[in-house]
């Protein structure tokens, strides 16, 4: 079953010089439960159709339908619901309250998707054990290292338990070590039967995943399912 797919999508964006096209006429599918890498190079509209699957930007043309319902239909506050409670987000950047506790970064999450004061705690020591940081539940943000944040994000990404988790670029600020932890991290996420949409430039990451989107210049150039050439045989 496919739980995204998009119809002729397209974002050009406006500048002095006129238009420009970012994405262009993308037609994908992307099956329920599977782990789907996009890839390309700098520019090639990576993060503009990344946010357009998680209703973060209105396509110039054609639409993105989820679970059969037309994003791009929805009013804007059920366009705000779908974000918050069907999507994760994982960025490069972090985007933590530095000065607040690993802690109180989720919380806020959770307080914004109207979990009540009484459900929270359960909610944030599960997530944190999950991803491996609960011995730093009560650590400042801005005492972490690169790698740490990056759990403390999708420990937050995942507390609304979406089915969709979107990471652009998660592993682009950390060392070869502290990515490969993430990576697990998100094939876990996958094994448990969310769907998680990466965003990556590194190879070596696209190749643990179950399908590579590779764009160019906002068309796909390549689009392939390489669930069962990672054996190695
Ligand atoms: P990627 O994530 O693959 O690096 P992007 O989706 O960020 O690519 O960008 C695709 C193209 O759209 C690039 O040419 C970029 O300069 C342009 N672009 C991205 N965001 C904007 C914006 N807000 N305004 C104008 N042009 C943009
Ligand atoms: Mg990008």
């Amino acid at each position: 079953m496919n739980i995204i797919e998009t119809k002729c999508l397209c974002k050009a964006y406006s500048d002095e010089s006129g238009k420009v096209g970012a994405v262009k006429n993308i037609d994908i599918s992307i099956e329920k439960g599977s782990f789907v890498s996009i890839t390309g190079r700098s520019g090639s509209g990576k993060s503009t159709l990344l946010k357009m699957l998680g209703g973060l930007l209105m396509p110039t043309e054609g639409t993105v339908y989820i679970g059969g319902r037309n994003l791009y239909e929805m009013s804007e506050k059920e366009l705000a619901a779908y974000r918050c409670n069907e999507i994760g987000f994982v960025f490069q950047d972090y985007i933590l309250e530095e000065t607040y506790t690993v802690s109180q970064n989720i919380e806020i999450a959770l307080m914004i998707a109207g979990i009540p004061p009484k459900g929270r705690m359960k909610i944030i020591d599960s997530v944190l054990d999950e991803v491996g940081m609960i011995h730093k539940k009560n650590s400042r943000v801005k005492c972490l290292s690169g790698g740490e944040k990056q759990r403390v994000c999708i420990a937050r990404a995942i507390a609304n338990n979406p089915q969709i988790i979107l990471a652009d670029e998660p592993c682009g600020s950390l060392d070869y070590k502290n990515g490969r932890v993430i990576m697990e991290l998100f094939r876990k996420l996958r094994d448990a039967g969310k769907t998680v949409i990466l965003v990556t430039h590194i190879l070596e990451d696209a190749n643990m995943t179950d399908r590579i989107i590779t764009l160019k210049d906002g068309c796909i150039i390549k689009n392939e399912d390489i669930r069962y050439s990672q054996t190695g045989i």
